[in-house]
């Protein structure tokens, strides 16, 4: 790759607010019997491996600076332990630290992501995707809180006890009186709520809700490939005209309904800069087991940074793309 290429990627801060990985390292999930992730349960992220997508090594070599670790409730998979399997995750998440220190740091605020950086080390923040695992209290809410969950989404796929997932929307519900509690106690201990996975409706009766700047952590734009789990062009305004920021996803399936490619991700930031500017879009990659044409792990960031600037975008706006609109998103709702 081009040395300017790769200059600008090391430069930048580059942040990805979504990946599944702790699936991949969560017996739960990786050793059933039918799962499609990738069994890193025996391995760790501590290797370069073949398998997956993402381990501490090839974030390195993709120049991932701050990676969001997602623990997932997946409604259909843990029943009724979602939150037995999410306190898992959260054991998991820290022995992969311990075990790798002088290469991934646990983070919960801006400061701590620079710090980590400064030291060359990837930064690991974790967020909640379904909030099914507080199994409705928002005492669990602050206990996840505590234990450094800096990011939550209110459902996965599925309707939850908080609002309807965008796989089961089929009644046009908005959030439960539960779900506007959640979101008022997540603004009031300044953990960042992530909207992506909320039906339209939810989505909208939350940006009524909340106060602050909102995250889409894995979310592209409907108006580039129309599927559900996309966000049309008047949620991306919403969103943006808040401060929010949405990471681009790379699971084909939201990239383009045929054929996904590096290209069709940066289409996705085209349309979305093109709409909003450049100071709301950022990475979500969502790697998980089938992923487009040229970004087949996490070491291949760097062709996103190619494609932009073959897309003529201005050194300071790649930055922003690759982790700055985060980093200021985090900043000012995280501290
Ligand atoms: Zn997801």
């Amino acid at each position: 790759m081009k040395e300017n290429i790769l200059r600008l990627h090391r430069e930048a801060v580059v942040v990805d607010t979504h990946v599944d990985t702790l699936k991949c390292l969560s017996p739960q999930f990786s050793r059933l019997k039918d799962s499609i992730w990738a069994d890193l349960s025996q391995i760790g992220m501590g290797v370069r491996s073949n398998i997956g997508q993402v381990d501490i090594p090839r974030l390195r070599e993709g120049g991932v600076d701050c990676q969001v670790f997602a623990i997932s409730s997946a409604r259909e998979r843990t029943p009724p332990f979602a939150l037995r399997t999410a306190l898992d995750m959260v054991d998991i998440f820290y022995n992969e630290c311990e075990k790798n220190k002088e290469t991934l740091a646990p983070v919960t605020s801006y400061d701590e992501i620079m710090k980590a950086v400064k030291q060359g080390k990837v930064a690991a923040m974790l967020s909640i995707e379904g909030a099914d695992v507080i199994e409705g209290r928002l005492s669990m809410l602050r206990i996840f809180h505590r234990l450094g969950i800096r990011m939550v989404g209110l459902v996965h796929h599925l309707r939850n006890l908080l609002a309807d997932g965008v796989t089961d929307s089929r009644t046009g519900g908005g959030l439960s009186e539960l779900g506007v509690q959640v979101v008022e106690e997540l603004d009031r201990i300044s953990v960042l709520i992530d909207v992506s996975h909320l039906s339209d409706d939810g989505f909208w009766d939350l940006m009524d809700v909340a106060k602050g700047p909102v995250v889409a952590s894995h979310s592209n734009s409907r108006a580039v490939c129309d599927h559900p789990r996309n966000m049309t062009d008047e949620m991306i305004e919403a969103l943006a005209d808040r401060g929010g920021v949405m990471g681009v996803n790379f699971v084909p399936s939201f990239v383009h309904p045929t054929h996904a490619t590096v290209q069709g991700v940066v289409d996705h930031i085209d349309h979305i800069v093109d709409l909003v500017g450049p100071d709301h879009v950022g990475l979500g990659s969502d790697f998980i087991p089938s992923t487009p044409q040229g970004l087949e792990d996490v070491s291949r960031m760097p062709n996103i940074t190619a494609e932009l600037i073959h897309r003529s975008y201005s050194e300071e706006d790649i930055k922003k793309i690759l982790g700055g609109n985060h980093l200021r998103l985090i900043k000012r709702v995280i501290g």
